[in-house]
């Protein structure tokens, strides 16, 4: 079915000028990838349960191995009151990051689970790329308990959108899996199709700051459909990870201009200066 959907999409892209050969390259490239993650699929079901952080076999799916659990980076306060960038030292309530002063997000507050390092890319590699979704009920407990006072039966949850071409690609959106599984166990009102991206754009992994930027404004729109949901609401965005607040910023924006009264964001795993970089 993932097949068929994906030639589907394929064959409407192309339009009538594509070559016969370019497209069964393209096709052939597709069926392959196919092949590879259900066999990868297949493989994982028949080898023992490996930790995401450490690859040592583990008792059940979904479970990390105690180095595994060492590796990993939990942000805990003080940290800043705007981004959540920890902070060495307790600056007091309401203390934000010299970044957040001289220019601050377009979202209210941000909260990570996760320092972004070698550990948490292990992670979220796995569960972005690899198909590890049986991770998302893990990954939505430590948001959750990141989140504590912001989420509210007031606040709208909303997962980052993919383009429909990449989420043809990849079959699922990765926030989107995380903001359901938050969902699950919190008063908030799920809202998965809040957020529409209108523009394909490139991979952000290479940009500099302002090129992310860039890349990103004007991306995203509110379905119209859920405009009336979006006025006056508390959103809280969802995403797998937080590197410069860039692709967060645009969304923030896009909710804001359609009435959003606040909107905060809720990742997986933050970068910190000096740790490991873009994904
Ligand atoms: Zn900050």
């Amino acid at each position: 079915m993932g097949m068929l959907l994906a030639c589907g999409a394929f064959w409407r892209s192309q339009g009538k000028s594509a070559s016969v050969a370019a497209v069964q390259t393209q096709l052939f490239r597709r069926a392959r990838k196919g092949l590879e993650v259900a066999g990868g699929a297949v493989l994982r079901g028949l080898a023992p349960p490996s930790c995401p952080v450490t690859g040592e076999e583990v008792s059940g799916p979904g479970l990390l191995s105690p180095a595994g659990w060492r590796a990993l980076h939990f942000i805990e306060r003080p940290f800043c009151a705007r981004c959540g960038v920890p902070f060495a030292a307790d600056y007091g309530a309401g203390a934000e990051c010299p970044a957040c002063l001289a220019d601050p997000p377009a979202f209210d507050r941000a909260r990570a689970a996760l320092v972004y390092d070698e550990a948490s890319h292990a992670l979220v590699v796995g569960f972005k790329h690899a198909d590890r979704t049986e991770l998302a009920p893990m990954f939505a407990g430590w948001m959750r308990r990141a989140a504590a006072g912001l989420l509210t039966a007031d606040s709208v949850i909303a997962p980052v959108p993919l383009h429909r071409r990449r989420l043809v690609a990849r079959r699922y959106n990765q926030s989107a899996l995380l903001a359901a599984h938050i969902a699950r166990r919190t008063p908030a009102v799920l809202c998965q199709d809040a957020l529409t991206r209108v523009r394909a754009t490139p991979p952000q992994k290479e940009l500099s700051a302002e090129g992310r930027r860039r890349n990103v404004a004007g991306a995203f729109q509110v379905s119209e459909k859920r405009r009336p949901r979006i006025r006056n609401a508390h959103v809280i965005l969802i995403d797998d990870v937080l590197t410069t607040g860039a692709t967060l910023s645009a969304a923030a924006r896009c909710l804001a201009n359609a009435g959003a009264a606040r909107v905060d964001a809720l990742v997986l795993a933050r970068v910190v200066k000096g740790g490991v970089g873009a994904i």
